[in-house]
């Protein structure tokens, strides 16, 4: 990205990707993100991942080590597509299910198209593979013609065939995404600054208040922080991760739970940090202002259109 250029590269470290599920409805995009949390290695001890906050973050064993995928837990594009609408980019990688009892859809097509005008690469989960009628080839045949080439046909994306249901391949899907994140993209971020991401779920809830799930795309959010999303603004008073645990800070592609902004903002509003309180309330303001301002003028533009049209009859 260009902002990063700004920064100093020895500041940059890597960052898990963050993943967004797409594909037709019914092809198993929830049931594989149900599956996909289930394979937390250290969900475990804390009781696995309870909180649906909008996005979670699993730990996979890879190479002797194990690193962090970041997904959001929306299924659909319309998530993906609202975001974009707003101008925040925050998916790495798409996940296109493909349900191999059934093959390429409508929204399979939409699917695809969405992730590649975003350039954002594609690993493809054949889904139901358990069931007698699957045809995975099939699948793979389809995809050629959305220029979706298996690595065995001789293409470079990678397909793999999964159950979400019995949960078989969920680990090699995983495998897949850290392999095409490792060869397609550069994924850095520096952690030492001030905060900035996206709010990607947002609510208010009656014993909470606004409650914002952030997705940190650079720095680090702090319990503290002057916050500024969208033409919401407030300071930091807790955050939470997935398994509903207490958290004081969150660094790149971390999602948390942020609770004290003193409105909600929408889904897709990117966030910052500000110096202290008032600048957050200030930056917060001028933006609402802004938008009225915008509002207004479109709304005289309308009726002056519609006057000329009632003059013309
Ligand atoms: P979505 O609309 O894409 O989110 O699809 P869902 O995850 O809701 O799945 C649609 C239906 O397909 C549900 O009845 C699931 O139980 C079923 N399903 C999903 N994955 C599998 C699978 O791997 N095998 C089988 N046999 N059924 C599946």
């Amino acid at each position: 990205e260009a902002e990063e250029l700004e920064t100093d590269d020895s500041e940059l470290q890597s960052r898990p990707p963050v993943v967004t599920v797409m594909g037709h409805v019914d092809h198993g995009k929830t049931k594989l993100l149900d599956a996909i949390r289930h394979t937390d290695v250290v969900a475990g001890e804390s009781g696995g991942i309870t909180q649906h906050i909008g996005a979670y973050q699993v730990r996979v064993a890879h190479e002797g080590d194990s690193r962090a995928i970041t997904f959001i837990d929306t299924p659909g594009h319309e998530a993906f597509t609202a975001m974009r609408a707003r101008g925040a980019k925050v998916t790495d990688i798409a996940i296109l299910v493909v349900a191999a009892d059934d093959g390429v859809m409508p929204q399979t097509v939409e699917a695809i198209n969405h992730a590649q005008s975003a350039n954002v690469p594609i690993v493809v989960a054949v889904n139901k593979v358990d069931k007698p009628d699957s045809n995975p080839d099939k699948i793979r045949a389809q995809l050629t013609e959305y220029n979706l080439v298996a690595e065995e046909y001789g293409g470079d994306v990678m397909f793999v065939d999964v159950s979400a249901k019995e949960r078989m391949n969920i680990d090699k899907l995983l495998e897949a995404v850290l392999l095409t994140a490792d060869a397609e993209l550069e994924l850095k971020a520096n952690p030492d600054s001030d905060a900035r991401g996206v709010a990607i779920e947002a609510n208010l809830d009656k014993g909470r208040g606004s409650v914002v799930t952030a997705l940190v795309e650079r720095g680090t959010l702090r319990v503290g922080d002057a916050m500024v999303a969208g033409q919401a603004y407030g300071r930091v008073r807790a955050m939470f991760d997935e398994h509903g645990k207490s958290v004081t800070e969150a660094g790149p592609a971390r999602p948390v739970q942020v609770l004290g902004l003193t409105s909600v903002p929408r889904a897709g509003d990117s966030f910052l940090i500000a110096p202290d309180d008032r600048t957050a309330r200030q930056i917060a303001d001028k933006r609402a202002a802004a938008e009225r301002a915008a509002q207004l003028a479109k709304r005289r533009k309308r009726i002056s259109l519609e006057d000329f049209d009632e003059a013309l009859k």
